[in-house]
């Protein structure tokens, strides 16, 4: 026998993910990713790829033809909608208030793009009247912002943007990775043009899928810049007057054209993901969207209530936060990284640490997916009293936070 015992085999320890994401993957989901591969064009995978679409469109609350997935993390379809959108010198707003809209910044600053940012500290959300002074003035062609910021724990609401931006024919843009499966995304309502997500975060899945939502007049914009790779173009297919998109694997034009009937040959499908992500949105569409964003309210509600108990202060303005990540404030006298190390050690749970400004200020605790459930919720308050009664000064009455989450999850919360 060849000595093979380089390594040991894969047994990543079982955590409970209790941070901003990657939360636990749905046991249902891992069992689809098992499946093998298929072929390309073959018509099962057709059938699932367009069977995909009509999910997506059902969680995105669209009639968008153009529903389907970007392989790649959440940013991948972050980027492949700039990219997309944007040509050399485009004016582009972006509402920066976290981490995510500083991604916006960093991604369009690559694109060479002309940027005006409405400039907000983090954990702050923008008024309607502010976002449309600024258009009005800046005259951007695309607005460009996050919809629940995981850096920040808040949500930025939507309406009403997408009826300025057609009103000024802006093409709006929103990252929703954090709040797809965990807060209703209406986007036709909204009236946004492309919306992006990710798997990791309340929908159950493993990273590595970003599915995408994109208008009529989005993708008509985008097949003006259509230039089909030579080796796969065929005499007939449409090529645009304006500028080449300049990144091929993000070339949504290509992609439209690999999901539609044309089935033109961009990349080959992330087939996995493309398992993952359907077994996701099926999922919550089995259990009923309205009931799915219930059970998110049910377990912020009650994680925030056990925390308030133990005498903690949570982070940012109550009525604009996520329903599924509660920021808390770090007391004084209490160390992040012993706190969190000792959470993973004695209780195998995650909770997120905090980026930027809120860096050692804050705790983000996640409800998201699969983990917006009731025991982990009791699980994760029971070990944070445990580990702040006995590894630090910060000391908790013992059982209110257990008594106040329990009491959250037995009156419910209002619809
Ligand atoms: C978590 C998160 C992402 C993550 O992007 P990845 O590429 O999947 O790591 C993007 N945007 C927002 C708003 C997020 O909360």
């Amino acid at each position: 026998m060849p000595e093979m015992s380089i390594f040991s085999p894969l047994s990543p320890p079982q955590r409970l993910l209790m941070g901003p994401g990657p939360t636990n993957t749905h046991p249902r989901i891992l069992r689809a990713m098992a499946a093998d591969m298929l072929g390309q064009f073959d018509p099962e995978m057709t059938d699932y790829m367009n069977q995909t679409m009509e999910l997506y469109r059902r969680l995105f609350e669209t009639k968008n033809q153009w529903t389907f997935l970007i392989d790649g993390s959440a940013r991948a379809g972050i980027e492949a909608a700039l990219t997309s959108l944007l040509e050399e010198g485009d004016k582009i707003l972006i509402l920066n208030n976290g981490r995510f809209g500083l991604l916006l910044i960093e991604i369009a600053e690559r694109l060479n793009a002309t940027i005006q940012a409405i400039d907000l500290p983090w954990g702050e959300i923008a008024s309607l009247e502010q976002i449309e002074a600024a258009m009005l003035s800046f005259r951007p062609k695309v607005f460009a912002c996050v919809h629940g910021d995981t850096s920040t724990t808040m949500l930025q609401p939507l309406e009403g943007i997408g009826a300025i931006c057609q009103r000024l024919n802006i093409i709006s843009y929103v990252d929703a990775t954090a709040t797809l499966g965990g807060m209703p995304i209406c986007t036709d309502k909204w009236g946004i043009d492309i919306i992006s997500a990710g798997l990791q975060k309340s929908m159950s899945g493993p990273p590595g899928s970003a599915p995408m939502t994109i208008s009529e007049r989005a993708a008509h914009y985008i097949a003006s810049r259509s230039h089909t790779e030579k080796g796969i173009a065929n005499a007939t297919d449409h090529q645009g007057t304006r500028s080449r998109i300049r990144s091929n694997y993000f070339d949504l034009a290509m992609i439209m054209s690999y999901w539609s009937e044309q089935r033109l040959n961009h990349h080959t499908e992330a087939t996995s993901m493309l398992y993952a992500a359907r077994e996701a949105a099926l999922i919550l569409l089995e259990e009923g969207l309205e009931h799915v964003y219930r059970r998110h309210k049910l377990a912020s509600s009650a994680l925030r209530a056990g925390l308030k108990a133990m005498g903690l202060k949570l982070f940012g303005q109550e009525e604009h936060t996520m329903d599924n990540v509660t920021g808390i404030i770090i007391p004084e006298a209490v160390d992040d990284q012993t706190v969190r190390t000792a959470m993973r050690n004695l209780f195998e749970i995650e909770i997120g640490a905090a980026f930027g400004p809120l860096k050692g200020k804050i705790w983000r605790i996640g409800t998201m997916g699969y983990n917006a459930q009731k025991h982990k919720i009791l699980h994760t308050l029971l070990a944070l009293e445990a580990v702040l009664r006995h590894a630090t000064s910060f000391s908790p009455s013992e059982g209110k936070a257990l008594k106040a989450a329990l009491q959250v999850y037995e009156k419910g919360v209002p619809q």
